[in-house]
């Protein structure tokens, strides 16, 4: 199915081509391979697929996946991972990201790009949220109450947008647990937010009204305006990594990234730059004057004791660069 630009489905026509005996030699392997080639070609909007063997192994693992995620919550499978992002202006780091983290018994390590997804095309996504939610509300909460000052950045996906229970959902973790509203921000993509603008931007008003910080997650990667994102209630957006990761080597990354951050700046947003890998970017940064960086240069995501272990211990040790926009403060 294509999909209009109103959000409603059309129908159309998608072909899948198979070999017999080659790719299958009876009829219910050539059913299931033409199915799984349709779905294939529909999801990349083409109108013909060659079946590969690769994606119908492919599809195998999707179908594990799916139907392993009861046993995860069971198992308690699932746990956060926690990324801190350093202040370029205070060079302190209080506030990280939770990364939600699945090693499953037998696959193994599974990456979240992966098993979100699935979990939204399997109606599994509003209880992975719940989940996430409480766990890192509550730790949050705990980190706090024995002096770790840090607001702990939830993601979202674009399905917990359209519930607008959200915002209780959210309220009664924070109350259940102690935890104010700057303990906590939530990150949500683009994409999320224009799916259906109207009931996105009432859930985002709802949330910030409790306090919340929120942020427009791997900005740059979807097809938003910046005039578009003025009309949020946002605070912050982070670029995409895929324009930080090798911001040293690439002139057209740099054009993008510093100006993102002058735009962002005068329409009163906060910059994060997720992705930083080197001192040479993190300099770059540094000069256009971008407020936080997020990335493996500091430290890669951390299992709860390990955060607060790194926390307690951080200390900015890039003493000879002075940040523009510490000049400003102290002008
Ligand atoms: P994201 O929200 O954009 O998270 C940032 C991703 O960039 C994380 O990948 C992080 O590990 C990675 N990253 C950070 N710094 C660096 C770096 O310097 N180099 C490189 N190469 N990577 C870096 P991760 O943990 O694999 O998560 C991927 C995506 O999965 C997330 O992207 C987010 O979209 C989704 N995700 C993760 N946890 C959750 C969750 O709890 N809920 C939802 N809805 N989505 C989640
Ligand atoms: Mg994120
Ligand atoms: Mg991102």
């Amino acid at each position: 199915m294509a999909q209009q630009s109103d959000g409603l489905a059309t129908p159309r026509l998608a072909g899948a081509i198979i070999g017999y005996p080659d790719d299958a030699a009876d009829a219910q392997s050539l059913i299931r391979g033409v199915e799984s080639t349709l779905e294939r070609a529909e999801s990349a909007d083409d109108t013909a697929m060659l079946f590969l063997s690769d994606h119908e192994d492919e599809r195998i693992r999707q179908l594990r996946i799916i139907s392993d995620f009861e046993s995860a919550f069971a198992q308690n499978q699932f746990h956060l991972c926690f990324q801190p992002k350093v202040s370029l202006v205070s060079k302190s780091v209080t506030e990280c990201e939770a990364l939600l983290r699945w090693v499953h018994p037998e696959l193994g390590f599974i990456p979240p790009d992966e098993f979100v997804t699935l979990a939204e095309r399997s109606g599994n996504i509003r209880r992975m949220t719940d989940w996430v939610l409480e766990t890192a509300i509550a730790q949050a909460a705990k980190w706090h109450q024995k002096g770790v000052k840090v607001c702990v950045a939830i993601n979202l996906s674009a399905h917990d947008l359209a519930d607008r229970q959200l915002p209780n959902i959210v309220r009664g973790l924070m109350e259940q647990y102690q935890a104010d509203g700057d303990m906590i921000a939530l990150e949500i993509t683009e994409s999320a937010v224009l799916r259906d603008q109207k009931s996105a931007i009432e859930i985002l008003v709802a949330l910030k009204r409790m306090g919340l910080r929120l942020a427009i997650d791997d900005f740059g990667t979807g097809y938003s305006s910046l005039a578009q994102l003025k009309q949020l209630p946002v605070d912050e957006l982070k670029i995409d990594k895929s324009f930080v990761l090798a911001l040293d080597e690439s002139p057209g990354d740099e054009v993008i990234v510093a100006s993102t951050i002058e735009l962002g700046h005068s329409l009163g947003l906060k910059i994060v730059a997720e992705g930083v890998e080197n001192d040479a970017s993190l300099r770059m940064l540094q000069n256009f004057g971008c407020d936080k960086v997020q990335g493996y240069y500091f430290s890669k995501p951390l299992r709860v004791d390990e955060f607060s272990q790194w926390w307690s211990t951080f200390k900015w040790q890039q003493s000879d660069l002075v940040n523009p926009a510490e000049k400003q403060l102290s002008a």
